[in-house]
């Protein structure tokens, strides 16, 4: 009879993640909160998933919609960090140098632009002239095509990311957590 939080969540999931529905050894396994404690989420069943270390840490301090939209950008073939960083073969150093061999998929992409933008504070481009430069060269350092820049930037205004005002640009970037 399962009695911690954590085996009754991986009694109930089959033994597999919740996220990635890998087989998930007690080393790996971690009680993920979907609405954070800090968020006022609550601290039973009803509130918790078994799932992979990697990603209950990459999910941190996240709101629900957050979380959510990184499991959705991965388009159903969902994969927890750690198991994604070791079916890339050999680097298991995330994102230090580029690596030509495997291209990120265009969700990847756009996840890496918005969170450069997010670094940037208030020294972000402001003209879209510098802003597909700024997004350009970013492609060319992680080793991926510069004809990504035009999308991205189609993306980040379709998503309201971005708003364009004849040549000026604003920012309207979503929250990254950090309080
Ligand atoms: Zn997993």
């Amino acid at each position: 009879m399962p009695t911690t939080p954590l085996q009754r969540l991986l009694f109930a999931q089959g033994g597999d993640c919740f996220f990635c529905r890998k087989k998930l050894g007690k080393a790996e396994a971690s009680v993920e909160h979907l609405v954070a404690l800090t968020h006022g989420g609550r601290d039973n069943d009803e509130n918790c998933v078994a799932c992979c270390k990697s990603l209950n840490s990459l999910f941190g301090r996240m709101s629900l919609k957050e979380k959510l939209q990184i499991v959705l950008n991965q388009r159903g073939n969902f994969m927890c960090p750690a198991s994604a960083a070791a079916t890339s073969a050999s680097s298991t150093a995330p994102s230090s140098k580029p690596c030509a061999k495997k291209s990120r998929t265009h969700a990847e992409r756009f996840g890496l632009v918005l969170a450069d933008l997010q670094k940037r504070g208030n020294a972000k481009p402001g003209t879209v002239e510098k802003l597909l430069n700024t997004i350009k060269s970013h492609m060319t350092s992680l080793g991926e095509p510069e004809s990504e820049a035009d999308t991205l930037l189609g993306e980040l205004r379709a998503q309201n990311f971005v708003g364009v005002e004849g040549e000026k640009v604003s920012y309207s970037l979503p929250d990254r957590g950090a309080t």
